[in-house]
């Protein structure tokens, strides 16, 4: 049975949530990235959380 494991979906959600984006080119960085890899721009900001809906 392959139910959701709600430990699993916090792991997996880190990984996916645990990012930056690029405002100029809207490119997925590392966490740890300073500068885009993509534009070279350093304006990123860190993905936001959401909020999950039923
Ligand atoms: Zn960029």
């Amino acid at each position: 049975m392959a139910a959701l494991d709600p430990e699993l979906m916090k792991i997996v959600e880190n990984r996916v949530l645990n990012k930056k984006v690029c405002r100029k080119c809207g490119a997925l960085n590392p966490p740890s990235a300073t500068r885009c890899r993509r534009c070279r721009s350093d304006n990123l900001r860190p993905k936001k959380k959401v909020v999950m809906k039923k």
